[in-house]
């Protein structure tokens, strides 16, 4: 069954409209956001660009998709030039892009593995000889794969969930703080399951628990130097990463046991993301700020 999907995601009126998807499963992570039904939506028409980053170079861990893709869009917009780093789903980073290309910036892609140290840095050493510095950091690729219990965790499965999530945000800052300076920002990725603890995410959670005690502690090792380092903790958001996480059941009532009663979409997650890269944050750091449509509120 097509189900309607209404403009932008949800009813403007009201904002509480439950959505259902469509039954699906992806094999493998990463997954594809080419091949989701319905395609998330990742640009608001709505919002406009006034200069906020005009001239900045950022650069965008996970920027393929999802919501690094609608962070990518909304800085486009903003007046940046970016650079992303996705792991092998080249379909999905040629048409973001395409996308940063449309509104005129610059735009190069760096396909490799996080948990490599080596690529990281060359990753961020060939954004520099591109672009001359950068200036923003987005710390947002992760991986999650859901279990029953503890007992189902693998020590395999634990050290690739902690690589990509936790140690792949150690490498890529470490080699990008040479090339950022006063007046830098750094935005990580966590989750609401941070805070909610969610009971078939342990080691997902536990990673993105690591990830707001990085970015604190992070924040105040760089406070002297005006390099600020915040958070955004999203709560369910229908990317890539579910259909490719989740049960083709599962999916169907995502996101609908939040209090607002859907799934966030990818552009709602964007603006926060540009906040805390640009002037408008200045006295912000060492902050999570929760996109999540109240999921918090329950934790
Ligand atoms: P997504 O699949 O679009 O993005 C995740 C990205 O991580 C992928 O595009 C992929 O290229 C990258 N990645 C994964 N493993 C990698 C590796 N080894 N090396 C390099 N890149 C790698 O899904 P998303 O939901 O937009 O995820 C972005 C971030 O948001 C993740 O950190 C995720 O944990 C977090 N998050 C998502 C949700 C949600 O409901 N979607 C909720 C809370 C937090
Ligand atoms: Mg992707």
């Amino acid at each position: 069954m097509k189900l309607q999907y209404p403009y932008l995601g949800y009813k403007k009126e009201c904002n509480q409209v439950p959505i259902q998807f469509p039954p699906q499963h992806q094999d493998e992570q990463p997954g594809l956001e080419y091949i989701m039904d319905p395609k998330p939506i990742f640009d608001n028409p709505e919002y406009r660009g006034s200069g906020k980053l005009r001239g900045k170079k950022v650069l965008i861990t996970g920027g393929d998709s999802g919501i690094g893709r609608a962070t990518a869009v909304a800085m486009a917009k903003e007046g940046a030039d970016i650079a992303i780093i996705y792991y092998d789903e080249h379909e999905d980073a040629r048409f973001t892009k395409e996308c940063v290309e449309k509104y005129g910036e610059k735009c190069i892609l760096f396909a490799g593995d996080i948990r490599d140290e080596c690529f990281c840095r060359e990753a961020v050493e060939e954004t520099v000889k591109a672009y001359g510095c950068i200036d923003v950091l987005i710390n947002n690729a992760g991986v999650q794969f859901p279990q029953k219990s503890i007992e189902n965790i693998t020590q395999e499965q634990l050290e690739l969930t902690f690589h990509v999530n936790v140690f792949g945000m150690f490498y890529m800052t470490k080699a990008a703080l040479k090339h950022m300076k006063c007046g830098s920002a750094i935005v990580n990725t966590t989750s609401v399951t941070a805070y909610a603890g969610q009971d078939d995410l342990i080691d997902y959670s536990s990673t993105k628990g690591a990830i707001v005690s990085f970015t604190r502690a992070l924040a105040n090792s760089l406070v002297e130097k005006g390099i600020r380092v915040n958070a955004v903790a999203p709560g369910p958001i229908w990317t890539p990463l579910q259909p490719a996480s989740r049960s083709a059941d599962f999916i169907t009532t995502f996101g609908s046991d939040n209090p607002m009663k859907r799934a966030g979409q990818p552009w709602e997650l964007a603006p926060t993301y540009v906040y805390l890269a640009s002037m408008d944050s200045t006295y912000v750091t060492g902050q999570v700020l929760h996109v999540d449509g109240g999921a918090s509120m329950q934790s």
